[in-house]
């Protein structure tokens, strides 16, 4: 079976990899398909908005696509960034910039209401095959970004049972709590479920 991860962040390729990459499957991810260009993300919803690269990469290649969409939900901030996280600071923000406008934003918030979680959604499109996962992590907004690792607000995000941000830890111990560690379970099982030629199931198989 090959795969299309309807992605260009790096990070999630490895992210994702390291889940799903020993299955028998040909990964493959946009490098290999550069004219798919960058696809906008409309939707009002992260299912909308992975349902919506998944689908839009797999009518290009014609091949299975997989995609994530991932949103920073601040309990202080009514849910903000959420669906908005990647360009939250701007169109062309760099992740730097959005965590100084989540810091700015959070200055006059006390640490015990800096609640916060990061939600993914992840589907899989084959044609009328359309299926998704849904994973999330709990955590609290950092006062100063912490730690080298990982990408986008991983610096912020403070892990308590770790007494760490995700930035500080290694990838496989981020994998092993985060959203998308959680989310990539479930798709292992979904992806499992196809290899073995059982029916479509559009249920999210962890709801
Ligand atoms: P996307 O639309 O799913 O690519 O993700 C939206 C934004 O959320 C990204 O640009 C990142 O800033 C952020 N993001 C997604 N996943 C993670 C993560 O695992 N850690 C930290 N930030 C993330």
């Amino acid at each position: 079976m090959d795969i299309v991860l309807a992605t260009h962040n790096k990070h999630k390729v490895e992210e994702i990899r390291s889940f799903v990459g020993d299955m028998p499957i040909t990964w493959m991810t946009l490098e290999d398909f550069p004219h798919v260009g960058d696809i906008e993300e409309t939707g009002e919803t992260l299912l909308e908005n992975s349902l919506l690269k998944a689908r839009t990469v797999h009518t290009i290649t014609g091949l299975p696509a997989i995609a994530d969409d991932t949103g920073l939900e601040v309990d202080a901030l009514d849910g903000a960034p959420g669906v908005h996280s990647a360009r939250w600071a701007g169109e062309d923000a760099a992740f730097e910039d959005n965590i100084n406008k989540l810091l700015h934003e959070m200055k006059d918030v006390q640490p015990s209401d800096r609640t916060a979680r990061f939600r993914s959604v992840i589907s899989l499109v084959n044609g009328s095959d359309e299926s998704w996962v849904e994973g999330s992590a709990e955590g609290v907004i950092t006062e100063h970004p912490q730690g080298a690792g990982g990408f986008g607000y991983d610096p912020v995000f403070f892990l308590t049972e770790k007494s760490k941000t995700f930035a500080e830890l290694s990838l496989k111990d981020k994998n092993k709590i985060s959203h998308r560690g959680a989310a990539l379970k479930k798709l292992r099982l979904l992806l499992d479920n196809r290899l073995a030629g059982q029916p479509e199931n559009r249920e999210d198989v962890s709801l």
